[in-house]
């Protein structure tokens, strides 16, 4: 990343929102349940399934976490109605993980069920350290009568490796990414090459075990690492999928997609757009450019 990109995504804090709203728009599908709904149409046209996210994390109250819960199982009801290929993913802090864990688990296998009615799936995001050993916690809890939910681990923390052991059991269905929260050294690898070496052996680990993978990466060494060990262990294109998120590198989106393999773009929407997009923003690469253009416009 360039000294110029570090900078402006250090300050991002202090860029109007009105700024942020402008670059950033590229990678939410606007506001509304019916909006994120067609941008799904449109890529299952193209043959690639979706997840939804209704942004929003960290609640305040219970009922802010009832209110999310609602939403998303609304949303839910109209993926089935409309007939997409669509799953959802949930963040615990939206269900109020931080103010009542039991409550929040009820909340999540309130979805799960439903979801489980209308032959959905639910993931469940991983968050910044303070929730990992919670949310694996509540996951575990969840599979105990459902089958229907799965969760994300992180290449980036040092617990993660022990984490998929301790989760071997289970066969987890998992989404493996980088990670995306900035923790401090001890709990996270700073190194990028670490962090690589630490993804491609998980991941090789996680297919070893019988899991199935959600491959969450838009780094094109990470996905030539996953075709290595999909060919090498040659898995079934049922085994596994890749996911994207929306607005990050469609090309690489297509290649891997015509070469067979099944890709699931994640796509954001909703009001509480601020703190989604700014992780995003950090991560990209002409950040400096995207910022700078959208001042002067
Ligand atoms: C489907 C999906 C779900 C995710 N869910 C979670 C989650 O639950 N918890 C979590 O902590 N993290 C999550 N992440 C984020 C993830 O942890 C990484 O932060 C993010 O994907 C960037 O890592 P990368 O593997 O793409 O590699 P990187 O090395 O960061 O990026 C590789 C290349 O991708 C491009 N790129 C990456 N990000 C951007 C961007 N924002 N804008 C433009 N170009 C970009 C750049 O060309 C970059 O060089 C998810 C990612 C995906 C794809």
């Amino acid at each position: 990343m360039s000294l110029l990109n570090h900078f402006i995504a250090r300050t991002l804090p202090f860029v109007p929102k009105g700024i942020v709203r402008r670059v950033a728009n590229r990678y939410i599908a606007g506001e509304t349940t019916d909006g994120a709904l067609q941008v799904v149409e449109g890529l299952n046209s193209r043959g690639i399934r979706a997840t939804l996210d209704i942004l929003g994390e960290h609640v305040h109250t219970r009922e802010q976490a009832h209110q999310a819960a609602e939403e998303y199982l609304h949303l839910l009801e109209e993926i089935a109605k409309r007939r997409v290929d669509s799953t959802i993913s949930i963040k615990l802090t939206q269900l109020g993980l931080k103010i009542d864990s039991r409550a929040c688990f009820d909340l999540a296998d309130r979805l799960v069920r439903r979801a489980k009615e209308l032959n959905n799936f639910v993931r469940i995001d991983m968050e910044d350290s303070t929730c990992t050993s919670e949310t694996l916690r509540t996951y575990r809890e969840l599979r105990r009568s459902h089958s229907n939910v799965g969760v994300v681990i992180q290449a980036y923390l040092r617990r993660t490796v022990d984490d998929a052991c301790s989760l071997e059991d289970l066969k987890p269905n998992y989404r493996l990414c980088k990670g995306v929260y900035v923790e401090s050294r001890e709990i996270a690898y700073r190194d990028m090459r670490v962090i690589n070496r630490n993804y491609s052996y998980l991941l090789e680990k996680l297919l070893r075990n019988g899991s199935y993978v959600g491959i969450a990466t838009h780094d094109e060494l990470m996905v030539w690492e996953a075709f290595r060990i999909i060919r090498d262990l040659k898995l079934p294109a049922t085994a596994y999928e890749f996911q994207m998120l929306l607005g990050v590198d469609d090309q690489l989106r297509d290649i891997i997609h015509a070469a067979g393999h099944n890709v699931r773009i994640y796509i954001p929407f909703g009001r509480d757009w601020y703190a989604y997009s700014v992780r995003r923003l950090r991560e990209n690469p002409q950040l400096a450019g995207y910022v700078f253009k959208a001042m002067f416009k």
